[in-house]
């Protein structure tokens, strides 16, 4: 189960409106409990990096596939490292990723499942000009991705947002 405010909501909708028609992508910090069987992830922080898929080590098979940022996303080594480092600092752990889907469902793609770590949440953002934001969380359960509880604390949500839970 992923907890966050919608501060946090706004912020990924703002990064995704702005690289849009590129997909953008960062880390979501905050701390993760234990409760009933489950893991409850707080959100706290959103950390913002640079969609580095166009540096991003191809497989040779990929080598020649026209994709771009638009499709893709990757977040260099470099960055997660130093997100990670910022989150010690702060005795948070790294909860997750979140990244956009340009013209595209909130749903996870092919390449999204082949990138999953377990235990990661991933959120995805539709971003479609002039369509409200679809919103929705995902885990890994066993090979597959299964959508995940979001619970959205304080302050109304925005009219416009549609959550999926
Ligand atoms: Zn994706």
């Amino acid at each position: 189960m992923l907890s966050l405010q919608t501060c946090h909501l706004e912020q990924i909708q703002i990064q995704a409106q702005t690289c849009y028609p590129e997909e953008c992508c960062g880390l979501m910090l905050g701390t993760i409990v234990e409760q009933d069987g489950q893991l409850h992830k707080k959100l706290l922080e959103l950390y913002a990096v640079d969609n580095a898929w166009d540096s991003a080590p191809r497989n040779p098979e990929e080598a020649d596939l026209p994709l771009t940022a638009t499709r893709r996303y990757w977040i260099a080594p470099q960055d997660l490292f130093k997100a990670q480092q910022y989150a010690r600092t702060q005795g948070w752990d790294i909860m997750g990723v979140y990244h956009s889907h340009p013209n595209h469902e909130a749903v996870p793609s092919e390449c999204d499942l082949k990138w999953a770590w377990p235990q990661y949440s991933y959120v995805i953002v539709a971003v479609n000009p002039g369509v409200p934001h679809d919103f929705r969380s995902w885990i890994l359960d066993g090979q597959q991705f299964r959508s995940e509880e979001v619970t959205i604390l304080n302050s109304a949500i925005a009219p416009t947002l549609e959550t999926d839970i």
